[in-house]
């Protein structure tokens, strides 16, 4: 299929990309560059322009003949969002209806969206079913709820067919070593445990030791980038107009603050410091995902389970490239 992927640049985006054209897909990616990496885009494959250019958007869908879009395009870092909620309803909700009414100009009516475990907010029950109530508790997360809703109202009034896919924690990167994560500022916790593995820092602060996990720590369920990019690929198999898919993108297993720290310890080699300090704001305790139904529907297996492969595979992109993709400040 022709594929456009809005965000291709950036992280996820990136490896589905990477997986994507693995497979044989014809892949091109639209994105601003504010965070993304030009590297991490395929060569010759990178539209440069931002959501709200609708007609370039509009121009690229027809003239690449593109049949669908994967939009991982979007502003992540959830305590900015608390900040500046404005810059992530602008990009996240505005930027995704400039894209989805691009679509609509274009013809084109398959859309895989990136959305979150942050909808669910603190959830009742875990392991977290896709039947939980979506109470996000930052803005964030209601981005991501605002634009499934958009959708599952644009598939019932103009046949567009999607798949929501709601991601835990994203991790590790590309099998042949090409590419991986690297966000500025970095927040997420295995790359910052890695960076003390390297010298690049002194120590990993723990966010709070004192919720009601087994060893205090928050837990998450870390997911390898791979096993995201195949999820969906085999949902774009699945889309079909004028419905919608929800579906929950984790392994089942969680791992503690602290268990990710000793696996890096473990995979690097090295003595991590690590040092306990205040929780912070807007943590759910434990997040894990049921991801039975995603199993059922797409027949999708994550290959990575356990934290220690993930963390592998992260120290493998982490260790060869200590300063990430080198574009800092471009
Ligand atoms: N975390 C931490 N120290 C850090 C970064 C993260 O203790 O320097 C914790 C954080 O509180 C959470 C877990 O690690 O419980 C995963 O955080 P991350 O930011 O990677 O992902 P999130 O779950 O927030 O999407």
């Amino acid at each position: 299929m022709k594929v456009l992927l809005t965000g291709g640049a950036g992280y996820v985006g990136s490896h589905a990309g990477w997986v994507l054209a693995r497979n044989g897909h014809d892949v091109w990616v639209f994105d601003d560059l504010s965070y993304g990496h030009r590297a991490a885009a395929p060569a010759g494959r990178l539209v440069e322009g931002n959501l709200m250019d609708g007609d370039l958007l509009v121009d690229v869908m027809k003239s690449k003949g593109i049949e669908a879009v994967m939009h991982f395009a979007a502003f992540a870092y959830v305590g900015e969002s608390v900040t500046d909620p404005g810059k992530y309803y602008q990009n996240n909700v505005v930027g995704t209806l400039s894209l989805l009414d691009a679509m609509r100009t274009a013809g084109v009516d398959k859309i895989v969206f990136s959305s979150t475990c942050a909808t669910y907010g603190v959830p009742e029950i875990v392991p977290i079913t896709e039947q939980e109530k979506q109470a996000p508790i930052n803005p964030y997360g209601y981005t991501k709820l605002v634009m499934e809703r958009v959708m599952a109202d644009y598939a019932h009034a103009y046949g567009l067919g999607y798949a929501a896919l709601r991601y835990f924690n994203a991790s590790g990167a590309a099998s042949d070593g090409s590419i991986g994560e690297d966000h500025d500022p970095e927040t997420h916790l295995i790359p910052l445990v890695l960076d003390v593995a390297l010298g690049k820092r002194k120590e990993i602060l723990i966010f709070g030791d004192d919720y009601p996990t087994p060893d205090g720590t928050c837990i998450r369920d870390y997911i390898h980038v791979e096993d995201l990019a195949d999820a969906h690929i085999l949902a774009l198999e699945k889309i079909t107009p004028g419905a919608g898919l929800h579906l929950n993108l984790g392994t089942g297993a969680g791992a503690s603050v602290q268990e990710v720290i000793q696996a890096c310890r473990e995979v690097t080699g090295c003595d991590i410091a690590a040092r306990v300090v205040d929780r912070r704001p807007g943590d759910p305790p434990m997040l894990v995902a049921d991801a039975s139904l995603a199993r059922k529907t797409l027949g999708w297996e994550p290959k990575f389970v356990g934290i220690k492969p993930i963390v592998e595979s992260a120290w493998g992109w982490h260790k060869a490239h200590p300063e990430g993709y080198g574009d800092r400040g471009k």
